[in-house]
């Protein structure tokens, strides 16, 4: 039976889900606070690494996550003996993001050094997200996840999520954070994507980095451009090594299909792994962390969410704000990744709120 993350300590589920709740003056002890009385430790075993994930912020966007939330986490994952990093994966679209050196840096730059939060930064797929590995599921939309390959090492997640407003999803919680946080790029170009992706002639220089770079052969010259073929799994890697940005995504899938691939990721991530998830609403912006601009918030900062069950929780941090984002977002239906979730066992709507 495989573990998943809407159990408590004691291995039953909880229906409903507990949702602790910190507000907002009250958000820097609110971490160490949460996680240790949620029991979250008595699930770990000493010097294991806890991989926090957490969204290192976009060029010119400064709405991340503060560190010094990060650095609660990690101080207190320590004083339990465990071993924290940083988890993060490289980004599909275009940007510094997009290969792990650079993302590395862009992470420093935003204050996740070592010396400042006590865990180092590992970005979990490869320098162009080349490392992954398939796991089947039992979802007829997505039969094989893709995901970063240095995630077969992390047993225990602490996943902090900034939540926000999201152009394509309606709202990006803690589903999202990991789901499209973890998954390696083939995993993010099939939940973004119905196709693979393709060369745009006029922008191709014929540098041939990307025919050398392919790991499946899929890339060749026809009539000096480069020209992706029928061998091409989908696994993303050569976006990043176009010097040109020649290489495109067609960010052609619908909110729907983009919401219920997001919930079934999330699954085949914390499948037989332990894990506690936080909604920071803190600065809730329309965008989500990947906009290359510092938003103004939507509303005054709220708090923090947290729980086992990220359904739960994201249903939980989506009610305070659902008025806000459906002005935002009229045509769009955020709770179709509740709704998946719950439908494929990731966790429940329903919910108990505990003030702390
Ligand atoms: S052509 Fe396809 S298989 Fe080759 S690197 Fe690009 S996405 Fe991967
Ligand atoms: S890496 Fe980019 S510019 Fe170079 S051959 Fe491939 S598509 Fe063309």
């Amino acid at each position: 039976m495989p573990v998943l993350s809407n159990t408590n300590p004691g291995g039953l589920e909880l229906s409903p889900a507990v949702v602790w709740f910190v507000p907002a003056e009250r958000m820097r002890d609110g971490v160490s606070i949460v996680l240790e009385q949620s029991g979250f430790f008595s699930l770990t075993r000493p010097k294991k690494k806890v991989g926090i994930k957490v969204h290192f912020g976009e060029v010119g966007n400064n709405n991340y996550l503060d560190p010094e939330f990060v650095r609660a986490a990690a101080i207190t994952a320590v004083c339990h003996d465990l071993q924290p990093v940083l988890i993060e994966t490289t980004s599909l679209y275009r940007g510094r993001r997009q290969r792990a050196s650079e993302h590395i840096k862009l992470a420093h730059e935003h204050g996740f050094t070592l010396q400042k939060v006590l865990a180092p930064v590992e970005i979990l797929d490869g320098e162009y997200g080349e490392k992954f590995y398939r796991t089947n599921t039992d979802s007829p939309l997505t039969p094989k996840a893709y995901l970063a390959g240095k995630l077969r090492h992390i047993r225990y997640i602490i996943n902090l999520a900034h939540f926000k407003g999201h152009f394509v999803t309606g709202f990006g919680g803690t589903i999202k954070s990991l789901a499209m946080g973890l998954a390696a790029k083939a995993g993010k170009l099939a939940m973004h994507s119905s196709t693979h992706p393709h060369v745009d002639e006029e922008r191709c220089a014929s540098c041939g980095n990307c025919v050398d770079y392919c790991p499946h052969q899929a890339i060749s010259f026809v009539q000096y451009v480069a020209h992706i073929g029928r061998a091409c799994t989908g696994c993303g890697g050569c976006i990043a090594v176009c010097p040109h940005s020649a290489i495109r995504v067609s960010w052609d899938a619908a909110s729907e299909s983009v919401q219920r691939k997001m919930a079934d990721y999330c699954r085949a991530i914390l499948t037989n792994r332990v894990a506690i998830h936080f909604n920071f609403l803190r600065r809730v912006t329309p965008n989500c962390d990947c906009y290359p601009q510092t938003e103004q918030p939507l509303i005054p900062d709220i708090g923090l969410f947290a729980s086992f069950d990220p359904v739960a929780c994201d249903q939980a941090a989506y009610d305070r704000v659902r008025p806000v984002l459906k002005e935002l977002y009229p045509h769009l239906d955020p709770e179709i990744v509740l709704e998946q979730g719950a439908a494929i066992g990731l966790g429940t709507r329903q919910y108990q709120l505990i003030p702390i």
